[in-house]
Protein backbone atom coordinates (compact mmCIF):
# COMPACT_ATOMS: atom_id res chain seq x y z
CA UNK A 1 0.00 0.00 0.00
CA UNK A 2 1.56 3.01 -0.87
CA UNK A 3 0.94 6.02 1.33
CA UNK A 4 1.41 9.69 0.52
CA UNK A 5 3.97 11.22 3.05
CA UNK A 6 2.52 13.95 4.88
CA UNK A 7 4.73 17.26 6.85
CA UNK A 8 2.62 18.96 9.22
CA UNK A 9 3.75 22.05 11.69
CA UNK A 10 2.76 22.79 14.87
CA UNK A 11 3.19 26.23 15.85
CA UNK A 12 2.27 25.59 19.63
CA UNK A 13 1.33 29.14 21.03
CA UNK A 14 3.75 31.03 18.67
CA UNK A 15 2.71 33.06 16.31
CA UNK A 16 1.63 36.61 15.46
CA UNK A 17 -0.05 38.15 11.84
CA UNK A 18 4.02 39.32 11.65
CA UNK A 19 4.93 35.83 11.09
CA UNK A 20 2.25 35.62 8.51
CA UNK A 21 5.02 36.38 5.49
CA UNK A 22 6.86 32.65 6.95
CA UNK A 23 3.68 30.69 6.59
CA UNK A 24 3.06 32.06 2.64
CA UNK A 25 7.14 31.04 2.23
CA UNK A 26 5.65 27.54 3.81
CA UNK A 27 3.23 27.21 1.29
CA UNK A 28 4.48 28.31 -1.82
CA UNK A 29 7.27 25.75 -1.13
CA UNK A 30 5.00 23.14 -0.52
CA UNK A 31 2.97 23.97 -3.64
CA UNK A 32 6.08 22.72 -5.59
CA UNK A 33 6.12 19.70 -3.69
CA UNK A 34 3.12 18.46 -4.89
CA UNK A 35 3.85 14.52 -4.51
CA UNK A 36 3.66 15.13 -0.55
CA UNK A 37 0.81 16.93 1.58
CA UNK A 38 2.28 19.57 3.74
CA UNK A 39 0.16 21.45 6.53
CA UNK A 40 0.15 24.01 9.22
CA UNK A 41 -1.81 23.59 12.50
CA UNK A 42 -1.74 27.31 14.13
CA UNK A 43 -2.80 28.77 17.11
CA UNK A 44 -6.52 29.79 17.18
CA UNK A 45 -6.17 33.79 16.45
CA UNK A 46 -4.23 32.82 13.36
CA UNK A 47 -6.11 30.44 11.75
CA UNK A 48 -8.43 32.71 9.30
CA UNK A 49 -5.39 35.21 8.54
CA UNK A 50 -3.44 32.39 7.64
CA UNK A 51 -5.70 30.68 5.43
CA UNK A 52 -5.63 34.10 3.88
CA UNK A 53 -2.00 33.33 2.60
CA UNK A 54 -1.75 29.86 2.53
CA UNK A 55 -3.22 29.24 -0.99
CA UNK A 56 -3.99 25.39 -1.35
CA UNK A 57 -1.92 24.41 1.84
CA UNK A 58 -4.43 23.18 4.34
CA UNK A 59 -4.51 25.03 7.71
CA UNK A 60 -5.03 23.53 11.15
CA UNK A 61 -6.36 23.60 15.02
CA UNK A 62 -3.77 22.37 17.29
CA UNK A 63 -7.12 21.08 19.68
CA UNK A 64 -10.76 21.70 20.31
CA UNK A 65 -13.35 20.87 22.80
CA UNK A 66 -15.41 18.07 22.76
CA UNK A 67 -18.51 19.66 23.27
CA UNK A 68 -20.48 21.50 20.48
CA UNK A 69 -21.04 24.46 22.56
CA UNK A 70 -21.32 24.90 25.88
CA UNK A 71 -20.46 26.73 29.35
CA UNK A 72 -16.46 26.36 28.43
CA UNK A 73 -14.55 29.34 29.44
CA UNK A 74 -11.67 30.26 26.79
CA UNK A 75 -12.82 26.69 24.35
CA UNK A 76 -13.10 26.50 21.09
CA UNK A 77 -15.56 24.05 19.40
CA UNK A 78 -14.78 22.03 16.14
CA UNK A 79 -17.17 24.15 14.19
CA UNK A 80 -15.47 26.96 15.31
CA UNK A 81 -12.21 26.49 14.24
CA UNK A 82 -13.97 24.95 10.77
CA UNK A 83 -15.85 28.04 10.90
CA UNK A 84 -12.21 30.24 10.98
CA UNK A 85 -10.60 28.42 8.13
CA UNK A 86 -9.33 25.26 9.53
CA UNK A 87 -9.55 21.87 7.49
CA UNK A 88 -7.70 19.69 10.28
CA UNK A 89 -7.05 19.58 13.96
CA UNK A 90 -4.73 17.87 16.38
CA UNK A 91 -5.97 15.99 19.22
CA UNK A 92 -4.18 14.35 22.17
CA UNK A 93 -1.20 16.48 21.93
CA UNK A 94 1.25 15.66 24.78
CA UNK A 95 1.62 18.70 25.76
CA UNK A 96 -2.38 19.05 26.55
CA UNK A 97 -1.96 15.63 27.78
CA UNK A 98 0.86 17.04 30.73
CA UNK A 99 -0.48 20.38 30.80
CA UNK A 100 -4.27 20.26 31.03
CA UNK A 101 -4.54 16.77 32.23
CA UNK A 102 -6.63 15.18 29.15
CA UNK A 103 -6.76 11.85 28.94
CA UNK A 104 -7.07 9.25 25.81
CA UNK A 105 -10.43 9.49 26.60
CA UNK A 106 -10.42 12.98 25.95
CA UNK A 107 -8.71 12.91 22.87
CA UNK A 108 -10.84 10.03 21.65
CA UNK A 109 -13.70 12.80 22.10
CA UNK A 110 -12.18 15.48 20.55
CA UNK A 111 -11.44 13.30 17.55
CA UNK A 112 -15.12 12.58 17.72
CA UNK A 113 -15.94 15.93 17.35
CA UNK A 114 -13.75 17.03 15.08
CA UNK A 115 -14.93 14.36 12.51
CA UNK A 116 -18.23 14.74 12.98
CA UNK A 117 -17.76 18.78 12.51
CA UNK A 118 -15.92 17.79 8.61
CA UNK A 119 -12.07 18.19 9.80
CA UNK A 120 -9.37 15.47 9.60
CA UNK A 121 -7.42 14.61 12.71
CA UNK A 122 -4.28 13.97 14.13
CA UNK A 123 -4.50 11.94 16.64
CA UNK A 124 -0.72 12.34 18.75
CA UNK A 125 0.25 9.20 21.15
CA UNK A 126 3.71 8.36 22.76
CA UNK A 127 4.96 7.13 26.22
CA UNK A 128 7.19 9.21 28.65
CA UNK A 129 10.85 8.79 29.25
CA UNK A 130 10.09 7.30 32.26
CA UNK A 131 7.80 4.57 31.25
CA UNK A 132 10.02 4.25 27.83
CA UNK A 133 12.89 3.46 30.45
CA UNK A 134 10.47 0.67 32.88
CA UNK A 135 9.96 -1.02 29.10
CA UNK A 136 6.43 0.21 29.35
CA UNK A 137 6.64 2.10 25.94
CA UNK A 138 4.93 -0.33 23.87
CA UNK A 139 2.38 -0.77 26.44
CA UNK A 140 1.84 2.77 26.94
CA UNK A 141 1.31 3.55 23.00
CA UNK A 142 -0.93 0.39 22.34
CA UNK A 143 -3.35 1.46 25.42
CA UNK A 144 -3.52 4.95 24.35
CA UNK A 145 -4.30 3.91 20.93
CA UNK A 146 -6.46 1.73 21.90
CA UNK A 147 -8.47 4.36 24.10
CA UNK A 148 -8.46 7.12 21.63
CA UNK A 149 -8.47 6.48 17.84
CA UNK A 150 -12.03 7.39 16.86
CA UNK A 151 -14.54 4.62 16.03
CA UNK A 152 -14.21 3.69 12.60
CA UNK A 153 -11.52 5.49 11.91
CA UNK A 154 -10.48 6.01 7.90
CA UNK A 155 -7.37 6.90 6.28
CA UNK A 156 -9.67 9.61 4.08
CA UNK A 157 -9.52 11.71 7.35
CA UNK A 158 -7.69 10.04 10.27
CA UNK A 159 -3.81 10.09 10.83
CA UNK A 160 -1.85 8.65 13.82
CA UNK A 161 1.58 10.73 15.32
CA UNK A 162 3.67 8.99 17.28
CA UNK A 163 5.50 11.38 19.28
CA UNK A 164 7.45 9.87 22.44
CA UNK A 165 7.24 13.09 25.05
CA UNK A 166 10.52 12.85 25.59
CA UNK A 167 12.16 13.71 22.10
CA UNK A 168 9.10 16.65 21.83
CA UNK A 169 11.02 20.27 21.95
CA UNK A 170 14.54 17.90 23.17
CA UNK A 171 16.44 17.40 20.61
CA UNK A 172 16.97 14.13 21.19
CA UNK A 173 14.97 11.20 18.74
CA UNK A 174 14.50 7.70 19.66
CA UNK A 175 16.93 5.75 17.30
CA UNK A 176 15.67 4.93 14.01
CA UNK A 177 15.22 1.28 14.77
CA UNK A 178 13.01 2.33 18.04
CA UNK A 179 10.50 4.38 15.63
CA UNK A 180 10.57 1.39 13.49
CA UNK A 181 9.23 -0.87 15.67
CA UNK A 182 7.00 1.22 17.12
CA UNK A 183 5.57 2.28 14.08
CA UNK A 184 4.82 -1.35 13.16
CA UNK A 185 3.60 -1.88 16.75
CA UNK A 186 0.75 1.12 16.07
CA UNK A 187 -0.16 -0.53 12.54
CA UNK A 188 -0.55 -3.58 14.05
CA UNK A 189 -2.53 -2.26 16.54
CA UNK A 190 -4.87 -0.53 14.11
CA UNK A 191 -5.70 -3.28 11.62
CA UNK A 192 -7.06 -5.11 14.53
CA UNK A 193 -9.28 -1.92 15.77
CA UNK A 194 -10.05 -1.08 11.95
CA UNK A 195 -8.91 -4.10 9.87
CA UNK A 196 -8.00 -3.27 6.26
CA UNK A 197 -8.52 0.46 6.48
CA UNK A 198 -5.09 0.58 9.06
CA UNK A 199 -3.23 -0.49 5.60
CA UNK A 200 -3.76 3.27 4.41
CA UNK A 201 -3.65 4.98 7.39
CA UNK A 202 -0.70 7.18 7.59
CA UNK A 203 1.45 7.46 10.92
CA UNK A 204 3.65 10.54 11.33
CA UNK A 205 6.69 10.71 13.88
CA UNK A 206 7.48 13.82 15.90
CA UNK A 207 9.97 14.96 17.86
CA UNK A 208 13.06 16.95 17.28
CA UNK A 209 12.26 16.19 13.45
CA UNK A 210 15.07 18.58 11.64
CA UNK A 211 15.67 18.96 8.11
CA UNK A 212 19.02 17.48 9.22
CA UNK A 213 17.19 14.21 10.57
CA UNK A 214 14.60 14.13 8.66
CA UNK A 215 15.45 11.81 5.26
CA UNK A 216 16.64 9.51 7.60
CA UNK A 217 13.63 9.59 9.66
CA UNK A 218 11.13 9.65 6.54
CA UNK A 219 12.62 6.64 5.00
CA UNK A 220 12.04 4.36 7.67
CA UNK A 221 9.20 1.83 7.37
CA UNK A 222 6.03 2.72 8.41
CA UNK A 223 6.75 6.61 8.80
CA UNK A 224 4.17 8.27 6.65
CA UNK A 225 5.85 11.71 7.70
CA UNK A 226 6.34 13.67 10.35
CA UNK A 227 4.78 16.02 12.71
CA UNK A 228 7.09 18.92 13.49
CA UNK A 229 7.35 21.44 16.66
CA UNK A 230 10.19 23.77 16.57
CA UNK A 231 11.45 22.90 12.83
CA UNK A 232 8.39 24.33 11.46
CA UNK A 233 7.84 28.05 13.01
CA UNK A 234 10.22 29.38 9.96
CA UNK A 235 10.06 28.53 6.41
CA UNK A 236 14.15 28.26 6.12
CA UNK A 237 13.77 25.33 8.81
CA UNK A 238 10.54 23.98 7.47
CA UNK A 239 10.75 23.91 3.79
CA UNK A 240 14.43 21.07 4.34
CA UNK A 241 12.01 19.14 5.80
CA UNK A 242 9.16 18.94 3.55
CA UNK A 243 11.87 18.86 0.53
CA UNK A 244 13.44 15.43 2.30
CA UNK A 245 9.41 14.33 1.92
CA UNK A 246 9.42 14.94 -1.36
C1 LIG B 1 5.43 18.57 18.54
O1 LIG B 1 5.17 19.47 19.32
O2 LIG B 1 4.51 17.90 18.06
C2 LIG B 1 6.82 18.35 18.18
C3 LIG B 1 7.12 17.28 17.51
O3 LIG B 1 7.72 19.31 18.60
P1 LIG B 1 9.27 19.38 18.22
O4 LIG B 1 9.38 19.12 16.74
O5 LIG B 1 9.68 20.77 18.57
O6 LIG B 1 9.97 18.33 19.00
Amino acid sequence: MTRRKMVVGNWKMHGLKADLPEIEAIAQAAAQKPMVDVALCVPATLIAPATGVAGTMPIGAEDVHAADKGAHTGCLSAQMVKEAGASLTIVGHSERRADQNETSHDAWAKAAAARAAGLNVILCVGETEAERDAGRAERVVQAQIEKSVPDAAAASWFTLAYEPRWAIGTGRTPKLEEIESMHAIARAKLSRMVGEEAAGIRILYGGSMTGANAASILAVDNVDGGLIGGASLTAEKFIPIIQAAA
